[in-house]
């Protein structure tokens, strides 16, 4: 296949941006970035840029949303079409509708909407700049907006995805290698309480290559969580 033969792995095991294979890009993030949303955030890994805003838990506009014995988490996952090299059409595509249901999927597990029946919790997520890795970024950034909404969690969530190019598993995959690499494996996780909400394989890997992939993943997971509760202290530094 003609996309395995892009050379992405020096002779000295570095990957095409020098980082080594376990290495993750720049991470960045702040929350209460929004001052009209009731919790956001901003997220970087790399030049992945994704901001989350929270509202609620509130009464929907629309009455027929609520439950009567829980909230209910609505997620819009949004690429900004100035996110791409090609503009991208403002309208929701395919991907975003799937998107936003992966990641409110990725989020459900750390909530406890039986403490606000009858409310939405609304996360929107606008994708400023995408390289790679935006749906990880995504639950990241959301998970630290619901915390700075503060939405009762059980747990904070991170995410990465680890890639396959030119058979070398590569942590925190970038567009380049996401596009020429031969598979993808976007992880979220609460490791606080040792739950995996994310877990999407694009391509073809081993028993033993899912094995150590997930394993870099959740290592990275730990790594990301801990920046997470960095950034929510920060806030509250003077
Ligand atoms: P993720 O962003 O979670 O890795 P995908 O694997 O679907 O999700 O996308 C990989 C990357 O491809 C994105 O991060 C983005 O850089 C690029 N991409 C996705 N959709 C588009 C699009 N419509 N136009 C241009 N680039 C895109």
């Amino acid at each position: 296949m003609a996309k395995a033969q892009v050379q992405l792995i020096s002779e000295e095991g570095l990957r095409h941006d020098g980082r080594r294979p376990d290495e993750l890009r720049p991470i960045r993030m702040k929350v209460g970035v929004l001052s009209n949303a009731d919790g956001s955030a901003l997220v970087e890994f790399g030049k992945t840029r994704v901001i989350a805003a929270v509202y609620g838990p509130r009464e929907p506009i629309q009455k027929y949303m609520v439950l009567p014995d829980r909230a209910v988490l609505r997620v819009r996952y949004h690429m900004a079409p100035f996110s791409t090299s090609e503009r991208k059409s403002p309208a929701p595509s395919r991907r975003e509708i799937e998107l936003s249901k992966v990641i409110r999927e990725s989020l459900e597990p750390v909530l406890l909407p039986e403490y606000f029946p009858r409310t939405t919790i609304d996360v929107f997520i606008e994708v400023l700049q995408a390289d790679g890795g935006t749906r990880t970024a995504s639950v990241t950034a959301a998970s630290l907006a619901l915390a700075d909404a503060g939405i009762p969690m059980k747990a904070l969530v991170g995410g990465v995805a680890v890639g396959k190019v030119n058979g070398v598993l590569v942590l925190d995959v970038d567009e380049v290698e996401d596009s020429a690499g031969e598979a993808d494996l976007p992880i979220a996780a609460a490791p606080d309480i040792g739950l995996i909400t994310l877990f999407q394989l694009n391509g073809v890997l081993t028993r033993d290559e899912i094995r150590a992939a997930v394993n870099m993943a959740l290592k990275a997971i730990e790594y990301i969580v801990e920046k997470e509760k960095e950034a929510l202290k920060a806030k509250y530094e003077f």
